[in-house]
């Protein structure tokens, strides 16, 4: 079953001539991780940052196509493309939620890191409130080693705790999809390997899509991966046909190491 739908969908920036992504079409599928490669400036980010609207934080883009996401109370879609009103883009960041590249803790305490988003969604209750940022923190495999300095500066965190923290935050008003950034690409690979555990755990779960430069990494712990070349999708199979077999000329280049 697909939890979003991306259906001949381009993208042009304000102010630039040519779309960076032409006519893209993918399916991101529920409760499975869908991994997005392709060497630098291909349109990874790009596309990952249209599936929750994160670039109309800059107005002026343009899009075309759809980018349907499942409601999962009626089983109808929505195009996400439609969305105009403040408090609908609220509503979908919640649903589709994303973590970057750098990790980005609010400079608050730990707790108050998670809280915010719980906060904002209208939880006052402070007991529900203490008992979802544990939960969360749980989750984001993080409570172990937080747990008796919840009211510390997130700060003093180290990088890969700091990231987990985000996913934490993340997790923590129930998001059906998470859009991952190149998450671990400023982590030393133990960090690496907790978050990829992490991910696998969240699945069950949550619909993931992550953009990797890290071709091991993809071909660890997703099942679905999309190739990704100049502003095209050249190919999208499960992983395993992508590294071991894959269609397309393109794609053999890029994953043994021809390019890219
Ligand atoms: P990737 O994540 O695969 O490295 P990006 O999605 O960041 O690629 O970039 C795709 C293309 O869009 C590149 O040609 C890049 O220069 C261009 N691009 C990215 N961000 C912007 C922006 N804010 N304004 C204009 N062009 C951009
Ligand atoms: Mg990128």
């Amino acid at each position: 079953m697909q939890v979003m739908n991306i259906k001949k969908f381009s993208f042009t920036y304000h102010g630039v001539e040519h779309p960076s992504l032409r006519d893209i079409t993918l399916p991101i599928k529920k409760n499975k991780i869908t991994a997005l490669i392709g060497p630098s400036g291909c349109g990874k980010s790009t596309l990952l940052r249209s599936m929750n609207r994160i670039h109309d934080l800059y107005p002026g883009n343009k899009y075309d196509g759809k980018i349907e996401l499942l409601n999962q109370v009626n089983g109808s879609m929505q195009n996400i493309l439609d969305i105009k009103k403040e408090n609908e883009f609220i509503e979908l960041r919640q649903r589709v939620g994303m973590i970057f590249q750098k990790p980005t803790p609010f400079p608050m305490s730990t707790f108050d890191n998670v809280a915010y988003g719980l906060k904002i969604s209208g939880l006052k209750n402070k007991t529900e409130l203490a008992d979802r940022v544990e939960q969360a923190l749980k989750d984001g495999a993080l409570w172990k080693e937080v747990h008796d300095r919840l009211g510390k500066s997130a700060m003093g965190l180290s990088g890969g705790q700091q990231q987990r923290l985000c996913i934490a935050r993340a997790v923590a008003v129930k998001p059906e999809v998470l859009l991952f950034d190149e998450p671990t690409s400023a982590l030393d690979p133990i960090s690496t390997g907790a978050i990829e555990e992490l991910l696998v755990e969240l699945k069950k779960d949550i619909s993931i899509c992550i953009v990797t430069h890290n071709m091991q990494q993809a071909s660890r712990i997703s099942d679905y991966t999309a190739f990704m070349y100049l502003g095209d999708l050249v190919e999208y199979d499960k992983t395993e046909n992508i590294f071991l077999n894959p269609k397309e000329n393109r794609t053999e280049d890029y994953i043994t190491g021809r390019f890219g």
